[in-house]
């Protein structure tokens, strides 16, 4: 219902900035075309008073049958045009000329670059004063019409377009915000169900071994004792480790640790953890391969940061390898520290969630199988506490073909308060 209602409102809020773009678009057309008609109509009265100032000679000295071609007549029909003109408010670059209808000869004026844009003009009026008999025609073009027309609005134009663009970026924002807000609520959600289930696990099963042990009925043997106390002690390492990692997170979010670097070996750690997991791997008819070829693989680290990172990277490949696990685990020397490779030929990861697997609490969505336990924080602690130490991770992965997670240890310590505060 909730997830209905917020779409509901997201289509009825793009419908409408789709309608305040396109009333504006009408709106601005409309204003543009009533501009113009306010041009025409205001050039029209200026020319018909023209005409009317010629033809009744208006104590302007036109005489009746004018001589344009005289010069004095000439600058004084200039005159009079551009003070109509200016009557109307209409002070535009323009060219205007007198020319005989019925050839279409100018006698007056016209410009030889504007002659045919003159005689097409519909800015024009008939003189009844007649210099040779011949029906006259008045005519005036604007070469920057559109342009003048478009200035007067443009203002108003910018105006609502920065509007329109702050309303759609801000409906934009506030959607991307919600819908960040939506998939955080539902890692959260994801999140506790998992621990929840993930805790209640070895609850159940130590207080399963725990009452086996305190049976009254019958003698245990040494043996069945053994067994039982083993289930205790694992479940509850297995406890321990998952309240542990919450708990770093949590410590992490706050800012509230320091690293105590110190000389590392990273060859000898990587050594001892492939030890281990060599165990674990050959348990799922898997391997382990180590190709450190790092000329120099001292670094200043903190060693249980160090063997953390190291071990939730080698624990995904393990995890997310389906099949027998084939990992290689390698090293080489960059100019300032050292860079360590974990790959393997596992299920890989799409391109798109490669960019989300390091945030807090994300897990590769896989629909209603939930076969690979996890919490979403493992990668997180891994950029988390790499950046802390100066360095940085990065994957390269292809679906079903496997994954390859880089890490970058610089030599020398370099505090980064940043990556976790
Ligand atoms: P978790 O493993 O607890 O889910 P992580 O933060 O360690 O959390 O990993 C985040 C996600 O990245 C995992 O859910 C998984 O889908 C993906 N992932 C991590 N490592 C690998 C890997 N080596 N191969 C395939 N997917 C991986």
């Amino acid at each position: 219902m909730r997830k209905g209602l917020i779409y509901t409102i997201f289509v009825l809020i793009t419908a409408s900035l789709i309608g305040i773009v396109v009333t504006q678009v009408f709106w601005i057309r409309n204003a543009y075309h009533l501009k113009e008609e306010l041009f025409n109509r205001g050039v029209a009265i200026a020319l018909k008073s023209v005409a009317t100032a010629m033809e009744l000679n208006d104590g302007k000295g036109f005489p009746g049958n004018m001589d344009l071609s005289n010069v004095e007549v000439g600058k004084r029909f200039d005159s009079l045009f551009l003070e109509e003109m200016g009557c109307m408010r209409i002070d535009e670059e323009v060219v205007y000329g007198i020319y005989q209808k019925t050839d279409g000869k100018f006698i007056f004026g016209g410009f030889a670059n504007y002659e045919k844009e003159l005689r097409r003009s519909a800015h024009a009026v008939s003189l009844a004063g007649k210099s040779s008999g011949q029906a006259l025609v008045l005519a005036a073009f604007y070469p920057r019409q559109q342009s003048i027309v478009l200035r007067q609005l443009l203002g108003w134009m910018i105006l609502s377009g920065v509007f329109t663009l702050i309303l759609c970026g801000a409906f934009v924002t506030v959607v991307k915000m919600i819908l960040r807000q939506k998939k955080h609520t539902e890692m959260k959600t994801d999140f506790v169900n998992n621990m929840t289930h993930e805790l209640r696990t070895p609850i159940s099963t130590i207080s399963l071994a725990s009452e086996m042990l305190l049976k009254p009925t019958g003698e245990l043997s040494r043996e069945r004792i053994r067994r039982y106390a083993r289930v205790i002690r694992d479940e509850n390492l297995r406890l321990k480790r998952q309240v542990e990692q919450v708990l770093q997170i949590s410590l992490l979010d706050r800012g509230k640790f320091r690293l105590k670097p110190r000389q590392i070996d990273v060859h000898q750690v990587i050594e001892e953890r492939a030890k281990t997991f060599s165990l674990q791997m050959a348990k799922r008819g898997g391997q382990l391969d180590c190709n450190l070829q790092a000329d120099f693989s001292y670094i200043f680290a903190d060693r249980v940061h160090f063997v953390n990172v190291l071990t939730n990277v080698l624990d995904n490949a393990n995890k997310y390898s389906p099949q027998h696990p084939d990992i290689r685990v390698s090293t080489r020397n960059s100019d300032d520290g050292i860079v360590i490779s974990v790959e393997d030929k596992g299920g890989g990861i799409s391109k798109e969630n490669q960019e989300l697997i390091f945030k807090k609490l994300y897990r590769v969505p896989t629909g209603n199988i939930h076969d690979v336990k996890g919490f979403g924080l493992g990668l997180y602690y891994v950029k988390t506490m790499v950046e802390a130490h100066g360095g940085w991770v990065s994957v390269k992965s292809e679906p079903r073909k496997g994954s390859r997670f880089d890490m970058f240890f610089p030599f020398n310590y370099k505090e980064n308060k940043n990556a976790y505060e």
